[in-house]
């Protein structure tokens, strides 16, 4: 069997590789049962090059993320490197990788899993069903925008600034990855700005609407302002299918959506970047989580985030749909068996750790397959 997927596996610090190894898991599933086979090479990112090669990721490294179809990435820092500073930090592997491949859309989705409903701070009754997908810009807007600086005044007191900065290719490219994301779900996309205060935020209504009457008139869209959406999303999130926003916006929203299914240990993400002529493009799978050094080395974080930005790896990058599905057909299964990793506990249920996890959710991919 010709192994024709390219994945480059980064597990990183504290907890990650602990969940990268359940994700090994159903990737050997796959290459039994569904006849998938990837071509896996492996790096090391973070804390773990800072200490074995001076520097949070090497230029190699990053040549091998170019050359693949995709990277499956855990996650990096700990306490030990707190004290490197901003020029040396583990999170710089991160920070590298999304420049270099030139990641900037951000795509969470918030879905709630029926077994989890009780883990929201929400009432069942206006989270159940949810599935909604947050689409951010993530590599222009006002985190890069220039000038920007802290000044120091005449009369000794200081002056700090930064900058809004959107172009009409930056904002039309993104757009374009959310009009395409909602016709594959139910076409409506709801375009967040605050177009009543800001400059950018009126270019952004405009050019997003222009691009829709231009290519896109088979999609609903909407739009709001940022703060009203923030409302929206607490009182009644069903409203959305994909909403698409600004890096600042987006980056407020998308932690405020991925609250409102409960857990932390459940939640994917992935990072796309721009498609060549061919449509391939770059793309990084991660959880939201950190290394959550509280708990690493005690086998009993929750694998499911990882597992399921892998779900989100063969749905984005190779277009296996029913792949996915099916690791997040298992993964229901498991929490509704009862199953549950220490952070999504709940009475009546049995607490197991990682290891028991990731097997339960082969056993499912086992019965799903059947
Ligand atoms: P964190 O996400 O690591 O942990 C926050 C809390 O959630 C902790 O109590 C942790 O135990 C819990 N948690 C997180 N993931 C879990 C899982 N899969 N299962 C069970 N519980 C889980 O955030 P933090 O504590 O703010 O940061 C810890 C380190 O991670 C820092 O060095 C931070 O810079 C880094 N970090 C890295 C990334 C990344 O690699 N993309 C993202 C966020 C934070």
């Amino acid at each position: 069997m010709p192994a024709n997927k390219k994945l480059l596996i980064l597990p990183g610090d504290g907890i990650g590789p602990e969940v990268m190894n359940e994700v090994r898991r159903v990737i050997e599933w796959m290459d039994r049962r569904r006849h998938v086979s990837f071509d896996i090479q492996e790096d090391l990112v973070g804390g773990a090059a800072i200490d074995a090669r001076g520097m949070a990721i090497t230029p190699a490294t990053v040549e091998r993320a170019r050359a693949v179809d995709a990277v499956l990435f855990g996650a990096v820092g700990g306490p030990q490197w707190d004290s490197l500073g901003f020029a040396k930090r583990p999170e710089l592997a991160i920070l590298t990788l999304r420049k270099e491949l030139g990641l900037f859309a951000n795509l969470r989705p918030a879905t709630v899993l029926e077994p989890l409903i009780g883990a929201s701070t929400l009432k069942p009754e206006v989270i159940s069903g949810l599935d909604l997908m947050i689409v951010r810009e993530s590599t222009g807007g006002i985190y890069f925008g220039e000038p920007r600086g802290v000044d120091t005044l005449p009369d000794g007191s200081k002056r700090g600034y930064n900058t809004e900065v959107y172009t009409t290719h930056e904002i039309e490219r993104i757009a374009r990855v959310a009009f395409d994301l909602a016709r594959k779900r139910q076409r409506r996309v709801c375009s967040v700005e605050k177009a009543n205060v800001m400059e950018t935020g009126l270019l952004w209504r405009q050019t997003v609407a222009d691009l829709h009457a231009r290519d896109y008139a088979d999609v609903e869209l909407s739009h709001m302002y940022a703060d009203n959406c923030a409302m929206q999303l607490v009182r009644n999130p069903r409203q959305f299918d994909v909403i698409v926003s600004t890096n600042l916006f987006g980056d407020l929203l998308s932690d405020l959506a991925s609250m409102l299914t409960g857990s932390l240990g459940m939640l994917p993400s992935a990072t796309l970047g721009v498609p060549d002529s061919s449509g391939r493009r770059h793309a990084l799978y991660e959880p939201i989580h950190g290394s959550a050094p509280d708990i690493a080395g005690k086998g009993i974080a929750n694998p499911m985030a990882q597992m399921l930005s892998f779900a989100m790896l063969l749905r984005y990058s190779f277009d296996m749909e029913e792949d996915a599905a099916m690791i997040e057909g298992a993964c229901t299964r498991v929490l509704a068996s009862g199953l549950r990793t220490a952070d999504v506990m709940a009475p009546g249920c049995a607490k197991v750790s990682t290891h028991v996890m990731g097997e339960a959710v082969v056993r499912e991919l086992d019965k799903l397959a059947a």
